[in-house]
């Protein structure tokens, strides 16, 4: 991929009220901006996609949202042109929030500050198991979720970047996994490579169904990324003492007018379930833990990365999309630039 001459950017122009689609931004070519003193010039090399992104457009949640008319905001890996930061020099890999566009000039500081890739770390993997998503399913399952040898373990958008590393570092502890996903071909990747002892595809097969079908004895441990009728569908069939790890909700992020709640959370009651929520920043302090572990069992070949990379800062908008279709397996990414 030959270097931008100019800075192609993609600006948040309309607030989506239903699903999202190309119209809420606009494609924009500035001047490569320059760094000032205690800046860097980033290159970006390849963006990050998350469910997250659909919030910071339409509201303030645990990061104010995007003005209209900024860079849409996006998490992503870039390399260093120009340094006037110190600690920082030209070629150095660095992880930030540098948006939808090919350079951005930063202290690194707000939404996502930025940190150097320690040396060798694969961008693909930064951005993945070893990343937000990888760290969110490690303390999901492991702190709240509290996985015991011999506990059934459910989880939804089980073919996903979190939901995937869930079910792999369930399966770790001895767990019998089962996911939840749209689709045959992520229900085979799933008892294929994955790992899992089984995948429901929620697209073609009745959930409940095939949840009591693979649950006799319950579910102890749901790993919830989707909320909705699924979680319903979960809730009736808990076993006693149950942890609900309420990671996400995606069926509901693309809704303006969302249904009613789960009716079956009474069963909490009856069950002595726990439901507990969560967001992955409030284990900042323990991220190099969750990192140097997730490296390990990934050196080990323990879990693997499902990922989905997509090419060019035009497809942007279109790659974001994929996440709610449904379109994509595993970490989606997308490529702009190679580095240097
Ligand atoms: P992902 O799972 O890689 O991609 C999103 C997936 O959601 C899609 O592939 C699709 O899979 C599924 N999906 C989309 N619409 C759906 C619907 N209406 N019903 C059921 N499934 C649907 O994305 P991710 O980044 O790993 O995020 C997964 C979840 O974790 C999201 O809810 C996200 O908000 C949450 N999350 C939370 C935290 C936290 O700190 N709490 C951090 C990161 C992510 P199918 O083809 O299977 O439908």
């Amino acid at each position: 991929m030959s270097q931008a001459k100019i800075n192609r950017q993609w600006i948040l122009k309309a607030r989506p009220k239903g699903p999202v689609d190309e119209k809420c931004f606009e494609w924009r070519e500035s001047e490569i901006p320059k760094p000032a003193d205690g800046e860097v010039l980033v290159r970006n090399l390849m963006l990050s996609f998350d469910p997250t992104q659909r919030g910071w457009m339409t509201m303030d949640t645990y990061v104010p949202m995007i003005p209209l008319g900024e860079v849409m905001r996006a998490g992503s890996i870039g390399q260093v042109v120009e340094s006037k930061k110190e600690g920082f020099a030209k070629g150095d890999l660095v992880q930030g929030a540098f948006g939808w566009q090919d350079y951005a000039a930063t202290s690194g500081g707000g939404v996502m500050p930025m940190s150097k890739l320690p040396p060798g770390t694969q961008p693909n993997l930064a951005m993945g198991v070893l990343g937000i998503t990888g760290l969110t399913a490690y303390f999901g399952t492991l702190e709240i979720g509290l996985p015991q040898k011999g506990e059934t373990f459910v989880v939804s958008g089980a073919a996903g970047a979190t939901g995937s590393v869930a079910g792999m570092i369930a399966k770790l502890k001895g767990c019998r996994v089962i996911g939840i996903a749209g689709g045959e071909a992520k229900c085979k990747w799933l008892e294929g490579e994955g790992g899992f002892d089984a995948a429901i595809d929620y697209k073609h097969e009745d959930v409940a169904k095939r949840l009591h079908e693979l649950c006799p004895n319950g579910i102890d441990i749901y790993f919830d990324n989707v909320g909705g009728a699924i979680l319903d569908a979960v809730l009736a069939q808990i076993a006693p003492k149950a942890r609900i790890i309420l990671c996400g909700a995606i069926s509901g992020y693309e809704q303006s007018d969302l249904p009613p709640g789960p009716a079956n959370y009474f069963n909490m009651v009856l069950k002595h379930g726990r439901m507990e929520g969560f967001l992955v920043l409030d284990y900042l302090s323990k991220f190099h833990e969750g990192i140097a572990q997730l490296a390990t069992w990934h050196a080990e070949g323990k879990i693997v990365q499902l990922e989905d990379i997509q090419e060019g800062l035009e497809n942007a908008p279109r790659t974001f999309m994929r996440l709610f279709s449904g379109a994509n397996m595993g970490k989606q990414l997308l490529r702009i630039a190679d580095p240097e």
